[in-house]
Order: structure tokens, then sequence, then C-alpha cells
């Protein structure tokens, strides 16, 4: 068998394997069916493009992004190693070449969409060639626990039935195991292999930035960095255009990046960003997916992400080629409501907005949290950092002070303890506050003894630290759609007063210190 490593040189002037690509390509070699989750960087390309090398006849690479097929097809090309997308931009010269291509076995990888690999005529067509490897990037798209569901690739369930004897190669950068799980019985992929990697992406650095003035926060932000390039993701096509243009008054090369552009302006802002004549994307989560540049420097979420393993990959863009990349989150209690607006009138089942609502609870956390970032991602896919400090997100670099807030802690469990039944974060700061809300005199929590006790502090002080002490475990949060806080077990240690409780330094304070900039 021709040596991989050589292989790897030839093609792509790479001396050594990344992380888990030895170990992939052997096991896809080995004809086996074969899961790949490794976190987006992590080189899982080369884990279908070089068995394609090495087998021989066809390799199929389905890929949900036509923007991405083209990618690849052009750095394959460039290569020397014959590849083609087949879908419906095609003419009918350009099909006619890729037949010939297939009928003499020069094209070793074949791309195409799951719609269209799946269509009769295709399957029809396509079986009078040698297929010898099936990848299937992007392959959590056929889950619905996954954070980008995609009808059209649950119609890929039905492959292995096409293809018995194909080996299936499944790659991913989402490695929740309920998502795992869907992709093998899905896909009916038998005797799997599954290798799992990292999901430390150590170039990047990791911040969290109130925001107050977002706009000005990135006018700041760009102005310190002149010659990088960067995504801002915002929530809606409307704040893209919004943005790319102020940027664009102020003298930036920025430009809106989102599904409702016309395809031939969203290739041409495309390929601007990758050819550096535009450095600023202000793109829609919805359509971050196609932009694909190894040296963006930073990425700005605008607004809030729809979930942990989102904002991963959204950030995630950043710093693909290992240089150091940013990754900053601007975050605000008032947008959280809104999202949570959204949420209540999106038309899904009582289910899928249960989940949501648990997923965007997750982000607030992370946003909160006054330990390592890294650490607090990791652990969202059941990795354990290892070490206390990452020393590069804005918790581990400027660790948020703190002080003994046993008292304040003994004042909110007392509240919760004196409520009649469980009621959000909201509803015990707003006791504790003395609000005068009709609702508060309704429900005669006026005279609750905690009612009141906790003037001297704001409303967002007492939220962030009931989510402190949610995090600490002195407090749960129960409940799917509306949170509710319960107490725990642990709740009465706090009002033994036995342990000193931690808790963050009001945010004043915290603001200004996070307005530091560059850091
Ligand atoms: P993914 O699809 O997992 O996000 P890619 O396949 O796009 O990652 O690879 C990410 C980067 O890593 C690319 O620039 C690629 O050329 C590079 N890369 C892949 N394999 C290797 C290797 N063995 N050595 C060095 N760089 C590699
Ligand atoms: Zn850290």
């Amino acid at each position: 068998m021709t040596n991989i490593t050589e292989l790897l040189q030839k093609y792509w002037g790479y001396t050594s394997f990344l992380p888990y690509q030895k170990e992939i390509i052997t096991s896809v070699l080995d004809g086996r069916d074969t899961l790949a989750v490794m976190a987006t960087g992590g080189g899982k390309s080369l884990c279908y493009q070089l068995p394609a090398l090495v087998l021989g006849g066809l390799t199929i690479v389905i890929s949900p992004l036509i923007a991405l097929m083209k990618n690849q097809v052009d750095d394959l090309n460039e290569r020397g190693i014959r590849a083609v997308a087949y879908n419906s931009t095609l003419d009918y010269h350009e099909r006619t070449e890729v037949e010939r291509g297939l009928q003499n076995n020069t094209v070793r990888m074949l791309f195409i969409s799951p719609e269209k690999c799946m269509q009769p005529s295709f399957l029809g067509f396509i079986n009078r060639f040698p297929v010898r490897l099936i990848a299937i990037d992007e392959a959590h798209c056929i889950s619905e626990w996954g954070h980008n569901f995609r009808p059209e690739y649950r119609q890929l369930s039905a492959l292995k039935d096409y293809f018995p004897s194909v080996p299936i190669v499944a790659l991913t950068a989402t490695a929740i195991p309920a998502v795992r799980e869907d992709i093998c019985t899905q896909l009916q992929l038998s005797d799997v292999r599954e290798y799992i990697g990292s999901f430390n992406r150590p170039n990047l650095s990791y911040r969290v930035v109130p925001k107050n003035k977002p706009v000005e926060f990135i006018l700041d932000y760009i102005e310190q960095h002149p010659d990088d390039s960067g995504i801002i993701y915002c929530l809606s096509r409307k704040a893209t255009e919004d943005l790319a243009e102020t940027l664009v008054q102020h003298g930036h090369m920025a430009s809106a990046y989102h599904a409702g552009l016309l395809p031939e302006v969203r290739k041409k802002v495309q390929e601007a960003f990758i050819k550096d004549d535009i450095s600023i994307i202000c793109a829609t989560v919805a359509f971050g997916m196609g932009i694909d540049k190894p040296d963006v420097r930073y990425v700005i979420h605008h607004d809030l992400p729809k979930s942990v393993e989102a904002y991963y990959q959204e950030s995630g863009r950043a710093g693909r080629d290992g240089q150091p990349g940013e990754c900053i989150l601007l975050y605000s209690r008032g947008d959280l409501a809104k999202v949570r607006y959204l949420l209540e009138h999106d038309d899904q089942d009582e289910e899928q907005s249960g989940i949501a609502f648990k997923k965007m609870q997750e982000v607030v956390d992370y946003c909160e949290t006054n330990s390592c970032r890294r650490k607090y991602l990791l652990a969202y896919f059941g990795e354990e950092y290892p070490g206390e400090t990452c020393g590069a997100c804005d918790n581990c670099t400027h660790p948020q002070e703190l002080f003994d807030g046993t008292g304040v802690a003994q004042n909110i469990v007392r509240c919760v303890r004196q409520l009649p039944t469980k009621y959000g974060a909201g509803m015990i700061t707003d006791i504790l506050l003395g609000s005068k809300k009709a609702e508060i005199g309704r429900l005669r929590f006026d005279a609750l003894p905690a009612y009141a006790t906790g003037k001297g502090y704001d409303r967002n002080t007492y939220l962030t630290w009931i989510g402190d002490l949610v995090r600490q475990g002195y407090l749960a949060r129960t409940g799917d759609k509306y949170p509710v806080i319960a107490l725990t077990a642990k709740s009465e240690e706090i009002l033994r007063g036995g342990v000193p409780v931690m808790l963050p330094l009001p945010r004043k304070t915290r603001q200004r210190r996070s307005e530091v900039p560059g850091q």
C-alpha cells in the first residue's frame, strides 16, 4: 500500500498528521464505517481526501453548501488532485466534462449536496462508476439534536441501501453524544469506529463584554485591529446591514452577508473577503456557515448565540490557520429577554422550545461564569481541560474579584425558602429589592420577611449572583421553558454559615475592567 505519509508530503506538503488523522485514515482504508469528530480546524477534510487518493476509483463527498464545495474543489485541483462539484450550477458543457472525467477514471472526488445525491437520476448515473468511499461532511446536520439540523440530510439514511459495501466516513465538529448516536443510527453505520478529538482550540482566546454601546465597542476594536479580518455575527439580516453600513461610514471595508442576498452578491462578498478586499463581514448566524477563510482573526457576536454549541462553532471560525484568534461575545440581559420573546413566539412545539430555552440558559451560564470560559466550553463537550486556568480567556487573565458574599447568599436562600412555590430569579430579585410591582402586591410578597432586605445592589447584580449560586450548586434551576429557582441539599450549608460563599463583586467594577481594550 502506498505510504500515506509520503502522499501527505507530496500533495499537501505536510510532514506529519494532526491528532487522529492517521487513525481515521487508517480506519477508512481498512474499509470500516468511521465517525470522525474533530474540532473545526482539526483537519477533517484530509481524512477523506487522502483515502480518496489511495483508494483510486471515486469518492463521493456530501457537503451541505455549494460555497464549501467550491473552496475544496479549487484547493484540490490546485494540488493536482482532480475533484469536481456536481451541482445545478453546471452547464451542459461542464456536465459532459465531468462525465468524461468519471468515465476515464481521472476524477477522484465528486462533491455533491445531500438532496442531489439521493435523486434517482444521480444514483442511476453514479452506479456505472467504481464508488470506493462516501464521505459525509457536516454530518451533524442529520440530527435534530445538533445545532444545524437540515431535513435534506435525513434522505441520506437510504445511502447504505444503495451502496451496501461502500464504507462511509461521517465527519462533524459536533461532539454531543446524542448527535453522535443519531449520526450512526440514521446513516445505518455498522460496526462503526469512532474517533473523537480534543475540542480545545489553544490559539483562540475568549472574552465576554457587557453590551453597553456595542457599535462603539466594535468600532474601537476594529480601529485597534486595522489589519485583521473578522466576522461579526448579528441576529437579523437588517442588523447585519445596518452594522456594515456604519462600519463603512467609518472608513472600514465591511459588508453584510446573509441568506436574503442574491447568490451572486453572496459569492462576490465571500470572494472579496477571502481576497482581503473586504476585511469585515457582518453575517447572520444562520448563514455564516459558508464563510471559510483560514485567517479570520476575530469573531464578535453582537447578539447572543442560540446555544453553547453554536457559539463554539461560530466563534471557531477564527484562527483556522492556527494563528491567534479572538472570540468576543457582547452580552446583555436585555438581549436575553428579546431572544426569549422570539423563542416564545416561534411556532415550534413545546418540546422543541423547551430544548431551545435550556440551550439559551447554557449560553447565559457561559456569559456569567466567573471561572475559565475555555473550561466551560470543553466541559460542555464532555472534555476536561487539564488545569484550573487557561491563561487565554478574560476570566483567567483578569479574574473577577470575588468577595465573601455569605450574607447576600443567605438573604437570597431565605427568600427562596419563604416563597410558597418556586419562582424565577426575576421575582426573587424583585422581592429582595422591595419592588412595588403590582404582582408582588397581589401575591402579598411584600409581607415576606425577605421583602426589601436586599437593597443597595442593582437588579442585574442580583440576577448574576443567583446564577452564581446555581453554578456553585447552592441553588438549582428547574423547569424548562420558565426556569424557576429551587433549594438544593447544599442550600442549608449557606444558612448555617459554615463556609464562606464567594461571589463576584458587583457589576460596575467589572465593567470598568473589561473595558480595558486589547488585553
Ligand atoms: P476542518 O474541516 O476539520 O475544520 P480542515 O480540513 O479545513 O479542517 O483543515 C484545517 C486546516 O488544517 C487547513 O488549513 C488544512 O490545510 C490544515 N491541515 C490539515 N491537515 C494538516 C496536517 N496534517 N498538517 C498541517 N496542517 C494540516
Ligand atoms: Zn480561561
